[in-house]
Formats: C-alpha cells, structure tokens, sequence
C-alpha cells in the first residue's frame, strides 16, 4: 500500500503533493551539469521528464508489477501501445499481432506503422503451431493482449511468450484487463507490459492515461528515451488521480469481478443468449487457462445473442436504465457496447468454427459497482424490450 511514497515527504503525509511546473531550477552550473548526466526518475531536470508526482505513480506501478524494472507513462494508453513498439521497432522489422487485438492496436500496426516501414501479420492467439510458423527472419516483436480484445479468448501466454523468446523477438502485452493484480504478465515471461491506467487505475472515467512496465534495464532505457524524443508527458494532477485511484483498486477489481460473474451466470441461462463470453464462467472458452495463469478478473466481459437484428439489440440496450451507452471501461458505474467482430478480424473467423452463422451481433458490458441485483433486473427490462420488437 505505501508503494510510490519513498520521497522525503512521505514522512509527512500520505499522498504526493501536485508539483506542477515546467522549469526546475538547479543551485549553480555544476548542478545543472550533473542533472543532466543522471537521466532517472527522481532527478529535477524539466517538466517534461516530472516531477514528485509522477514518478511516485510510475515507482508504485513498478512495485505492483512483479519483475519490473521501471515504469514509464504516457498521456493515454493508446499513447503506451505505440511508444512500447515504437522502442522496439525498426523500419524493416516484422511485428506479430494477435489477430483480436484491441482495434487502434491494429489501426497502429496496418496505418502508421506501415508508413515507416515496419510490416504487420496478425496471428490466431490459440493455435500455438501456426503461431511459431508465422514467425521470420525479421520478426522482432509480438503483441499479446489477453483476453482478447471484445471477444474475450484467454491464450496461453506463457507459451507464447517462450515461443518469441526462443525465436529471438521481443514479447509486449496489453494487460489492462487483469493488471498485475490479476495476471503478473512479467513473470509469466512477457518481456514488456503495457496497461491503460484510464481503466482500472483511474477507476472513476476521469483521467486518460497509460503505463509500460519493463522487466530489464535495456527495455527501460529505450522506453524513457523514446517517450522523451517524442516528448511524452503526463500531467501532476492526472498522476496524483491515477495513484488516488490506484490505492482502491484491488477492492474495485474484486467487486466488480464478483457481479460480472453473477451476471454472466444469469445470462448464460438466457433463452435469448447465445455465448457468454467470460473467461471468469465456468464453461467459457479459456476458463482453464485463466484458472491456471491469472489470480483475478474484472467487471468486462462480452455475450452473444442467439440470431435477432440490429433492432433487437438496439432495444435491448437502448432500454438499460444502470448501463450508459459509450466507450472505455473500469470506471464505477456499468457500461453496456455493442459491437461486431465480423470485418475486424482476418486470421480468425467470426463466429468461430462450430457456432451458428446467425449467432454474431455482441454486447460488451462494464460491469461498476451497482448491486448485482439490480444490474440484473434492468438486463431483464432489456430482453423484455427486444422481444417487443
Ligand atoms: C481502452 C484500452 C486501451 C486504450 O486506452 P486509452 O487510455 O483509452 O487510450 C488499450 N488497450 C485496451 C485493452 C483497452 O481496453
């Protein structure tokens, strides 16, 4: 709980103060001249490397992270995704990507990265053979992300990372979903992470944010060197919400996992529902794995509905009262998508082999800290609703 409080102030008082400013001031030319040599979190130098504030946030995410080195935030999550591959990443290289990635991970990949000359493959995360094939002579970096991004597939994550190990390439993984709470993905043999902080660690819709965690020094350095030579920074007041945040958390995570997954059994049981899509269920695609490899879950999960249009679903949701219609998730109050894997995916197929083709239009719900009871009850004037339809 103390972690990112190992600052002189500490002895004084529980949170961080806001150091805002872009100037810091040095005693004298020597101490200008040493500041500059000692590039590190904890070293006055200018805004844009931090101050106080942020480095406690980034020294607590380390602390939270098993096996991390140190941390480095961004601006956005987005912003982390980018700027962890943008380390790693050389014009020439091949980047492997799993194929239901979180979709501006895939814009990142087939858009701006093509432009500087880096080529993308997407791969199937759960065919661990065809996964080794896809690799080549340049292939220097794979990006995990579990579960998958809407579709929810828990992979096998330690093999995949020992797979790029062996083959030479870096491992980067989105964690947002479980954090290292949930699921230390470092010492399950994930190279780097990445989390939006805007999710779980912000926990209240009010900041954006994210974080990459290293688990050696070369990996650090050419994160903090590329974070400031694309002139990354993150406001005081935001990283003084994010480790506000960050300090109820675990409580978050488990209150939220524990209604998802009472809600998730209830739909499961629906006649209007085709799949839930909650590693967390028992029965789920991947609840072995995650059984196996993760101590946690969260609040988001996903549900298919058993054939209807796109007027069924839109009464559906259009109805939910405890549910607000929008984007992002791990905030307190429940959020309800929808979405259409068909079209986003192109080395899997959707619905997977063996579903109904009439089984495809998904609901995604970001299950806040409502009473379940309730949560249930307005899912239950939903149905109602679309069988009006
Ligand atoms: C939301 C999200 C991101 C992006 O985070 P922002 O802070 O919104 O930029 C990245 N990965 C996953 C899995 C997410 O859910």
């Amino acid at each position: 709980m103390s972690a990112g409080r190992s600052g002189d102030w500490a002895k004084h008082i529980v949170n961080p103060p806001i150091y805002r400013g872009s100037t810091h001031l040095h005693a004298d030319c020597a101490a200008l001249e040493e500041a500059k040599r000692h590039n590190r979190d904890g070293q006055f130098f200018y805004g844009r490397r931090g101050s106080p504030t942020q480095w406690a946030l980034a020294d607590a995410l380390t602390r939270l992270e098993p096996g991390a080195f140190g941390t480095v935030l961004y601006p956005s999550g987005v912003a982390a995704i980018s700027n962890a591959l943008m380390s790693v990443l050389s014009p020439g290289d091949v980047l492997l990507v799993t194929d239901n990635a979180y979709d501006p991970s895939r814009g990142m990949a087939t858009g701006l990265f093509k432009r500087y000359g880096i080529e993308t493959r997407f791969f199937d995360p759960l065919d661990l053979d065809g996964f080794a094939d896809r690799f080549c002579e340049n292939t220097r970096a794979v990006l995990l992300e579990v579960p998958g991004s809407l579709t929810m597939e828990i992979c096998d994550i330690p093999a995949l990372a020992k797979i790029t190990r062996d083959k030479g390439a870096v491992s980067l993984i989105d964690n947002t979903w479980a954090t290292p709470l949930g699921f230390p993905a470092l010492s399950h043999g994930c190279d780097i992470t990445i989390m939006s902080l805007t999710k779980h660690v912000g926990g209240h819709s009010d900041l954006l944010m994210g974080s990459v965690s290293a688990a050696n020094e070369r990996h650090y350095r050419r994160l903090r060197l590329t974070a400031q030579q694309l002139g990354q920074h993150v406001s005081p007041d935001d990283a003084a919400l994010a480790l506000r945040g960050l300090r109820t958390m675990p409580l978050r995570l488990e209150r939220t996992a524990e209604t998802a997954l009472a809600v998730a059994r209830w739909l499961s049981k629906r006649e209007e529902v085709a799949h839930v899509l909650c590693p967390m269920l028992p029965g789920s695609q991947g609840h072995e794995l995650w059984k196996r490899d993760f101590s946690g879950g969260c609040g988001l999960f996903s549900f298919v509905l058993k054939g209807r249009s796109d007027a069924h679903r839109a009464a559906l949701i259009d109805t939910l009262d405890l549910f607000g219609i929008g984007f992002s998730w791990g905030g307190y109050e429940s959020l309800a998508l929808p979405f259409d894997p068909v079209g986003m995916r192109t080395a899997t197929p959707w619905p997977p082999a063996g579903c109904n083709e009439a089984d495809k239009l998904g609901i995604r719900l970001a299950i806040g800290l409502e009473d379940p009871a309730d949560l249930i009850a307005d899912l239950e004037r939903g149905f109602a609703a679309m069988e009006q339809v």
